[in-house]
């Protein structure tokens, strides 16, 4: 570190050294801004935050959350439910290979800012925030499992964002909780088309094939932690648990960060409104 900063200081003596300096100190701060973001700021606001803090986010802006409580949340797969009933839509329709999943927040606004930087902003170092908010909604539970395994991405993907935050996030709890995180175990096979706007049976027939499982040997009779950083409809983390098991899992539950089920809910509770008024 010293040499590197020697380097940095040193006054260059022609213009190739100025163009050295200058991409080297470029590429050294963006290099560090990533990993260790200079300040410590709220991670949604920007707002200081006057101490060092496990959840980067200040108490205005954590208030802003929806958090997702056990009391309103279905039952099997942990989206936020306004209604009466135990159980959401997609797992009333459709079978889960999980056992049960569960989520802090649902994906909007705020939640859906910090999802968004985390994936698409060159921003690994969000993985602390959202692990340790995972990690506490996991001792809340009370959930014993023996491997983390994070949903996989493809190989395009992974160079694209440069990591899998699924894996990061898994990093996260396994400090946490002293759980072995295990990220050669499931495999993304084959690039997929962008899920967008698909529904839960388009998604699964989207994803059928696509995922693989490696050293199968690590899940004979383990309960498993499937970790990713959002759950939209479930077909992921169900055709994931799939192979899990098939591979030899006894148990696989869910976590995740956001969930997006909350509107497609809603949309839906409005749907069949509509049609009992007809
Ligand atoms: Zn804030
Ligand atoms: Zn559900």
């Amino acid at each position: 570190m010293s040499k590197i900063k020697l380097i940095i200081t040193n006054k260059p003596k022609n213009k190739f050294l100025v163009c050295v300096k200058n991409a080297f100190a470029h590429t050294f701060s963006a290099f560090s801004r990533a990993l260790y973001p200079n300040n410590i700021k709220c991670l949604c606001c920007g707002k200081d935050l006057k101490t060092k803090q496990d959840i980067e986010i200040c108490d205005v802006c954590l208030n802003m959350l929806t958090f997702i409580p056990e009391t309103s949340c279905c039952k099997k797969c942990g989206s936020f439910i306004t209604g009466s009933g135990d159980y959401c839509f997609n797992c009333m329709d459709n079978k889960r290979e999980f056992d049960v999943g569960r989520s802090v927040v649902v994906f909007k606004d705020l939640a859906q800012g910090l999802v968004h930087s985390f994936k698409f902003g060159a921003k690994p170092y969000i993985k602390n925030a959202l692990g340790n908010l995972m990690t506490n909604k996991l001792l809340s539970l009370g959930w014993k499992f023996d491997v983390i395994v994070p949903v996989p991405v493809s190989k395009k993907r992974l160079k694209q964002r440069g990591y899998n935050q699924a894996y990061l996030l898994g990093e996260v709890i396994s400090k946490n909780l002293d759980v072995p995180v295990l990220n050669d175990v499931l495999i993304k096979a084959k690039e997929t088309p962008d899920q967008v706007g698909l529904n839960f049976n388009d998604r699964q027939e989207n994803l059928k094939g696509s995922i693989k499982v490696n050293n199968s040997q690590h899940l004979k009779d383990k309960t498993v932690l499937l970790v990713d950083d959002v759950i939209t409809t479930g077909a992921t983390s169900s055709i994931c648990a799939k192979a899990l098991k098939q591979a030899g899992a006894k148990c696989v539950y869910v976590i995740s960060f956001a969930n997006v089920q909350d509107k497609i809910h809603t949309e839906k509770n409005a749907e069949t409104k509509q049609k009992n008024k007809k």
